[in-house]
């Protein structure tokens, strides 16, 4: 079931820019339409509705993305007309394409529900109306991204952003430069009232400087690689203004020169350095009156929201998504919310109503292909399972990746999300957590750029296996069909497992 090795698969086409819903991008399926829905949180009517439009308009399959936004699928120009208006009177469309897209925030997913050192909500509100209004941030690439991590129970630090604001245990927040927080260097630590404009500075401070990278920087890294920090906190110190915009103070702790602002603490020392100062600092100047995650007692609180949350972890603390086991942490039932996942990051309009006839308080959306229903009734959970979303850390399609493959993505050469499905039982057997398998429609590797067990690359409706390695590293086997990749899973199953 395997052929000799033969020429590699075509590359995948990179388009170097992010659709929209106001700039849809044609895809396999038809036109694709982004919903950046704004801070991640949608009502449950809005989610009928998402649902009601996917169906009339397109072909009823939405994608839940990395960045946590919603993906229509299967537009077309006749029907696009429509989709607009609708999305218009639902007030999930951006005034024009430009301000859509520089509008690329990452919020954290349980904002104004759990406890955190900062206003989450305020700051991403602030970050979207400034980054909306200064049409000069509007020249941004599309895909250069803000995050912010308000500290609280579930974490960022491992979802990656062009410009982080990250905050510390006092409620300061470090402004970080191209990539997680463990990767990202630091440009400066900031109150949290400074956050937004000093963030803002930074995106400036990449318009000033890019060009002066070979090629022209297209992302933080970029320019992070290339030029000092200090070359870009110098950048940002002539480039802040004040906001204009902010409308919320999301921990007032008494003004800071922002010039200063823009270059204090630069260093590339790590996320966890600040916050070990930053807890050293606590107790002084700090404004927060509530327990952070990481101070509430691990055992014997019964009144603890995230203790469900903790229980599925090795250590205490903050979950670490995108780790093993954040997605399955972050899965099922717990005090305040049920975590709930999208197969392959897919949902059809059927499970979006059914998500919105369990969401009373609403619906949040996350980067980990998994929405959280705030207040939801874990007695909602069989009914959720039985409309094939994942409720369970033990569902084994989370030991697969899979990107959207053929027909949808025009660079796929073959299935990847039936294949994925199939072959998710063996998957899991390899190994009792984390992702073993990565189904990829083409050597891009949209899903997983990480290494993984076993990668199977589409080619001419075939499959490339790739072992230990990513989906363009170079492969084992090649031309399996699907019985054939599942004969090389189930080689890799641990003998103690029983292979079949
Ligand atoms: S990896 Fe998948 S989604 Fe990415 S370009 Fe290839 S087929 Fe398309």
């Amino acid at each position: 079931m395997s052929a000799p090795a033969s020429a590699p698969a075509a590359p995948p086409t990179v388009k170097g820019w992010c659709p929209g819903a106001l700039r849809p991008m044609a895809t396999g399926d038809g036109l694709l339409v982004r919903l950046r829905v704004s801070a991640g949180v949608l009502t449950a009517d809005r989610l009928r509705a998402v649902a009601a439009l996917a169906r009339a308009h397109g072909n009823g399959l939405v994608d839940l993305s990395q960045r946590a936004n919603l993906q229509l699928r299967g537009v077309t120009d006749a029907s696009l007309p429509a989709l607009l208006a609708a999305l218009d009177d639902l007030g999930l469309l951006d005034p024009n394409p430009d301000a859509e897209a520089v509008r690329n925030v990452i919020a954290p997913p349980l904002a104004g529900i759990a406890p955190a050192p900062v206003d989450g909500a305020a700051l991403v509100q602030a970050l979207e109306i400034a980054l909306v209004g200064r049409t000069a941030l509007h020249a941004l690439p599309d895909k250069v991204g803000f995050l912010v991590d308000d500290g609280g129970p579930v974490s960022l630090a491992d979802v990656p952003a062009d410009i982080r604001l990250d905050t510390l245990p006092d409620g300061t927040v470090r402004i970080a430069l191209g990539g997680t927080a463990s990767a990202a260097a630091t440009a400066a630590v900031v109150p949290a009232s400074d956050a937004v404009d000093t963030a803002l500075a930074y995106a400036h401070a990449f318009l000033m400087l890019r060009d002066r990278c070979t090629p022209s920087a297209r992302r933080m890294h970029d320019l992070v690689r290339q030029l000092a920090i200090p070359a870009i906190q110098s950048a940002a110190a002539s480039a802040v203004t004040p906001s204009r915009t902010a409308p919320a103070d999301p921990s007032p702790q008494g003004k800071v020169d922002r010039r200063e602002a823009a270059g204090r603490k630069g260093s590339s020392s790590s996320l966890d350095d600040h916050r070990r100062e930053a807890a050293g600092r606590k107790g002084s100047s700090s404004p927060a009156t509530f327990e952070t995650p990481d101070e509430i007692p691990a055992e014997n609180d019964k009144d603890d929201p995230f203790r469900s949350l903790r229980d599925h972890l090795p250590l205490r603390g903050r979950i670490m998504a995108h780790s093993p086991l954040a997605g399955p942490a972050l899965l099922g039932a717990h005090r305040r919310f049920l975590g709930v996942g999208a197969p392959f990051g897919r949902l059809t309009a059927d499970q979006i109503d059914t998500l919105a006839a369990h969401a009373p308080g609403g619906l949040r959306l996350t980067p980990f292909r998994l929405v959280l229903l705030p207040g939801a009734d874990r007695q909602a959970l069989p009914a959720l399972a039985a409309a094939g979303l994942v409720v369970s850390p033990d569902d084994p399609r989370l030991a697969v990746a899979a990107c959207p493959g053929a027909p949808a993505c025009p660079s796929g050469q073959a299935d990847t999300r039936g294949l994925a499905e199939t072959l998710a039982p063996l998957a899991r057997r390899i190994a009792p957590s984390g992702v073993t398998l990565h189904v990829s429609g083409c050597p891009k590797g949209c899903a997983r750029p990480a290494a993984t067990a076993v990668v199977l690359v589409g080619r001419d409706g075939r499959y490339d296996a790739i072992l230990d390695g990513r989906a363009d590293s170079p492969a084992a086997t090649t031309g399996l069909d699907p019985a054939g990749a599942a004969d090389l899973l189930a080689r890799h199953i641990p003998k103690k497992e029983g292979r079949p």
